[in-house]
């Protein structure tokens, strides 16, 4: 019949398992032993977290992996209320926070989940510690979140 569109919806799920790369390797390889490493420069001593390959001041190649403290000083963060859950974003149950921490001895900053007792205690400049799962498997979330020290 002229003008009738037949609309129709079919889900389809992609799964991806890709290589992340030889530093973030080196980075969630030291999750797994609960370390937090970065790559420092020969140069000029900048210090990425997650390591880098290459120094994007002076495109030195960045093969001295430091480990660096687990305290450091919450620069930004903001307060989500949504969580991407299989692709799909959902609204949270409760809100989050999510931060941009300056570690001791970086020069980047390291985004992570900031747990405080509300997410209205959490403030800039304020100093926060790594908190990490019981057990680690080598993945992201090895790293739980940081908390107020
Ligand atoms: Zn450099």
């Amino acid at each position: 019949m002229a003008g009738e569109i037949v609309k129709t919806s079919v889900p389809i799920t992609f799964m991806y398992k890709n290589r992340v790369g030889r530093s973030l390797e080196t980075y969630i390889n030291g999750l797994k032993g609960k370390k937090i490493v970065g790559a420092k420069c020969p140069r000029c001593k900048k210090v990425y977290v997650p390591p880098r390959t290459v120094c994007g001041k002076c495109h030195k190649l960045l093969d001295n992996i430091i480990e660096l403290d687990q305290q450091g000083v919450l620069k930004s963060f903001t307060v989500a209320y949504v969580n991407i859950i299989n692709g799909e974003i959902k609204d949270t149950q409760e809100p989050y926070v999510i931060g941009l921490i300056k570690l001791k001895g970086a020069s980047s900053l390291l985004s992570a989940v900031i747990k405080a007792s509300s997410p209205g205690a959490v403030k800039t400049g304020m100093k926060v510690r790594a908190v990490w799962k019981d057990t680690t498997r080598g993945d992201y979330n090895d790293l739980a979140y940081f908390e107020p020290v």
